[in-house]
């Protein structure tokens, strides 16, 4: 039956070639943000001094306490060139400040701040790595927002849908843009949506809807005949084990549409090896979905763009 044959060759869930993380898809939508200490720093609790005191009373540096009681002192003048929101604006010299995130990511995210060479980041893990992003836009730490963007920018082939929500919520359209093809084909549509900022949620299924039209492009193909696994009039193996596995993989939607070559190639390999007929077929086949997906364009010029125009 024609079940059987092919229970076990549907398509490779998408998400799965993608790593997990520990990271919720709620983390780059959290604001929460430093709170002023109402009692005096205890400058002298801890074995390990971090605050010279004078410079403290002087006003010329400023005291931090991490989420796991560890002090962290930062040049006034510093923290005042190179950050944006480290300072709250209600802080007196005199208090201290806490911040919600641990002694390590603060170690980390302090070297960026004062006229000194700036850590690459080459070598965090992924949570690290966000933990720091998500910091440093918080705090608009500059240098450590470029830094880290860029650092980001790289995982977006193993955590797609993590760096498309940091770079809607931080404003990095182009990193948007890279991910959106892999998310839109690999996330549920109804979940997933919830996560983006509101502006993104309107245009996201404005780029679903696109790849979705781009899916009936492909499926209606004018190069498949309707016979076209048929041979001498009669239905044979070919649909079996060529037509019948790629309907059935691009039946599951656009999230057959995140690896063509799964579809046309590997679903179909153990027969095409052997029928050069429809070996043509899935190449040319394939080629034509690579082409309608090419087509779909960048998500902030066919979507975004389009909702500017709108309200205009
Ligand atoms: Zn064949």
């Amino acid at each position: 039956m024609g079940n059987q044959a092919s229970s076990g060759a549907g398509p490779t869930p998408a998400t799965s070639r993608y790593q997990s993380s520990t990271i919720p898809d709620s983390f780059f939508a959290v604001t929460s943000t430093s709170s002023i200490s109402e009692n005096p720093p205890p400058y002298n609790t801890t074995g390990q001094i971090l605050v010279n005191v004078t410079d403290v009373s002087n006003n010329t540096r400023i005291l931090f306490k991490s989420s796991d009681g560890e002090h962290f002192s930062v040049v006034r003048k510093d923290a005042e060139a190179h950050t944006g929101a480290l300072i709250p604006r209600n802080w007196n010299s005199r208090s201290m400040i806490d911040l919600p995130e641990t002694s390590t990511i603060l170690t980390t995210l302090f070297q960026f701040i004062g006229a000194r060479k700036h850590p690459k980041l080459l070598n965090e893990s992924f949570e690290s790595l966000a933990e720091i992003a998500r910091a440093a836009e918080k705090y608009r730490v500059y240098s450590a927002m470029n830094t880290c963007c860029e650092r980001m920018r790289v995982f977006g082939d193993r955590h797609p849908k993590l760096i498309l929500l940091y770079a809607a919520h931080n404003d990095y359209p182009h990193i948007f843009d890279e991910c959106a093809p892999r998310v839109v084909t690999s996330e549920r549509l109804e979940e997933f949506v919830a996560f983006l900022p509101e502006e993104f949620r309107l245009p996201w299924l404005r780029y679903h809807a696109i790849w979705s039209k781009a899916l009936t492009e492909i499926i209606s193909y004018q190069q498949v005949p309707s016979d076209a696994w048929a041979r001498d009039g009669r239905w044979c193996s070919c649909w079996a084990y060529c037509g019948q596995p790629i309907f059935q993989g691009l039946g599951v939607g656009v999230h057959s549409l995140n690896d063509v070559s799964h579809v046309f190639v590997e679903l179909v390999k153990g027969h095409t090896k052997s029928c050069k007929t429809c070996e043509t077929l899935c190449t040319s086949w394939k080629a034509h979905a690579s082409s309608v997906i090419e087509k779909i364009g960048a998500f902030s010029e066919t979507c975004m763009s389009s909702e500017v125009k709108a309200a205009t």
